[in-house]
């Protein structure tokens, strides 16, 4: 190959689409309406926010880069119908939404797991979308995009992960100002050793609120290892 041949060659290369991962695991998904089923979790790098629970701080730096040929190759390599991308925040990256499509097209049931703070109106519909909801109780409830409530779809999912009373009382009003309910689903998880789930089960029940509780499951079946 002539020199000129190969320093194109190197630039198709490099100017691939590309997305910097942290990890690409199976494991069960723990959360939302897939909870359950076997699931290929694709967690890219990178987040702008520091809830003070975060329990995937090890995804905010370093990482690698995958072209999206490569990530997509590596989630059929496991053989499984579902595939969540997480991080992090993926939506940080340029290329999260050319990946969602493109996992779509390739016929796997796709979800994203983001903070909700960044636009989610350009992912693709097929996308089951989770998005956060973040409290006071999480120091970055500043960082809401409520622009995002502006276009819920049925399949989306919105996450309050709620650190004490005074939290589940924001979301309670949070959610019934809003009518989020009639919207999508509507999930209340408690923060990990801040709030027994025994105590939000029971506030949910009192007010008879319309919200599905949920625990992580994969927390459960194998504690706080990444990776699983
Ligand atoms: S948005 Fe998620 S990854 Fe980012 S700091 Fe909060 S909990 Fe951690």
């Amino acid at each position: 190959m002539s020199a000129t041949l190969a320093s194109r060659a190197d630039d198709i290369v490099t100017s691939a689409p590309r997305v910097k991962l942290t990890e690409i695991f199976l494991s069960i998904q723990g959360e939302a309406d897939s909870v359950g089923w076997p699931t290929v979790f694709v967690r890219l790098t990178g987040c702008p926010l520091r809830c003070q629970y975060c329990d995937t701080q090890y995804a905010f730096y370093g990482g690698e880069w995958f072209s999206l040929d490569a990530v997509e190759q590596k989630v059929r390599e496991f053989g499984v119908r579902h595939v969540c991308v997480t991080g992090g925040e993926p939506m940080a990256q340029k290329h999260c939404v050319e990946l969602l499509e493109r996992l779509c097209n390739a016929g796997f049931h796709v979800s994203l797991e983001t903070s909700g703070a960044l636009d989610v109106s350009h992912v693709d519909a097929r996308v089951a979308r989770v998005i956060d909801i973040k409290t006071p109780g999480s120091n970055e409830v500043a960082r809401n995009r409520l622009e995002n409530l502006d276009s819920l779809r049925a399949t989306d999912q919105l996450k309050f992960v709620i650190c004490s009373r005074s939290d589940f009382d924001w979301c309670r009003d949070f959610v019934n100002s809003r009518n989020l309910v009639d919207q999508c689903t509507v999930l209340f998880s408690p923060s990990a050793s801040q709030l027994e789930a025994r105590d939000l089960a029971q506030w949910i029940l009192d007010e008879r609120l319309p919200v599905r509780m949920q625990v992580q499951l994969h927390k459960v079946l194998w504690g706080d290892t990444p990776g699983r």
